[in-house]
């Protein structure tokens, strides 16, 4: 058998021990824990790596804490419009939404987006209409709210800013106990298959229809047999114009990095340049992994067959 592995991330941006409280620190790592739960039970019992990353997004998608599915931030309307994208390194088969409200678990539409809609990348009511159609899980507005989100989005939503999730910025009081984001993982499966799945809220007080990088393939989330899995997670914007998660596989490719480089080069060097702040999460088809980021912390985790688990969320510790 293969070596196999797992990694998950929570969002990435200014996380800070400082900022936290011992409880809202555990409920984090437990959300972690759950979700590599999910996902590494499926790898032990030779699980897809397709189905390993749909179980972990799941299981983030329906904590109120991060931002993606329920408890995801308000557009500059005051509603959630929610993005995924999956993608399978095996065939290069991806799936993708866009402006997607209501529906449970965006990256179960992303995934009949792949499996059963012959196109790569649906938006706002088409993609609705199809997870309808696909029998998909849809729940009302009160479903997705959360108070902590609800008042950071009216902190703003008079003004042209709009946040990433997990930033200061000029909002440092409010942002005290902050709820940080975006979530992502990245598999690599008994039989050397990987996948990459992403799935979000996007930014606070994002308007205009605005589409971040995380269901943009090969911005915020990639994955390709031959080099690696990536799913981002960060200021959106500067991750499209990088090309981010292709270019780590580019760099692979094109150049024989490892995956450990190829993601140090990407986030430490191009993203800086862009003022891209976030990180990113990554396997190859031999199970090695990595995980990294520019900005004070990161929700991460991850798990492999050779016993190796780690579980973090700044800069040195956990
Ligand atoms: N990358 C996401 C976006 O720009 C935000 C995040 O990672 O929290 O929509």
């Amino acid at each position: 058998m293969k070596p196999y592995s797992l990694v998950i991330h929570g969002g990435a941006g200014t996380i800070l021990k400082s900022d936290m409280t011992p409880e809202l620190e555990n409920a984090y790592i437990n959300g972690l824990e759950e979700s590599l739960n999910d996902g590494y039970k499926l790898l032990e019992k030779g699980g897809t790596a397709v189905d390993v990353v749909r179980a972990a997004i799941t299981a983030l998608e329906n904590n109120v804490l991060f931002n993606a599915g329920r408890g995801s931030v308000f557009t500059k309307k005051g509603v959630q419009e929610m993005d995924a994208a999956i993608m399978s390194g095996s065939d290069l088969a991806a799936g993708a939404v866009t402006g997607v409200r209501n529906v449970m678990n965006p990256i179960e539409l992303a995934y009949e987006v792949m499996m059963n809609s012959n196109h790569v990348f649906l938006s706002g009511k088409g993609a609705n209409d199809f997870a309808i159609k696909q029998g998909l899980k849809l729940m009302p507005d009160d479903y997705f709210f959360s108070k902590f989100r609800y008042d950071q989005w009216k902190e703003i939503r008079d003004s042209d800013n709009y946040y990433l999730d997990h930033t200061h910025q000029d909002i440092t009081e409010l942002m005290k106990d902050k709820k940080f984001g975006t979530v992502g993982a990245v598999a690599c499966d008994v039989h050397g298959n990987i996948a990459a799945a992403t799935s979000t809220g996007g930014m606070t007080n994002k308007k205009y229809g605005r589409i971040g990088d995380s269901p943009v393939i090969g911005a915020g989330t990639y994955a390709n047999n031959l080099t690696c899995a990536i799913s981002c997670t960060g200021h959106g914007e500067p991750f499209i114009r990088a090309v981010a998660a292709h270019d780590v596989s580019s760099l692979m490719e094109y150049k024989g990095l490892s995956l450990q480089d190829a993601m140090q080069e990407v986030v430490h060097h191009k993203l800086i340049n862009l003022k891209g702040e976030g990180g990113m999460i990554g396997v190859d088809a031999n199970g090695n992994t990595a995980m990294v980021f520019n900005s004070a912390g990161m929700y991460r985790a991850m798990q492999k067959s050779n016993g190796e688990k780690v579980i973090g969320i700044y800069k040195d510790n956990i």
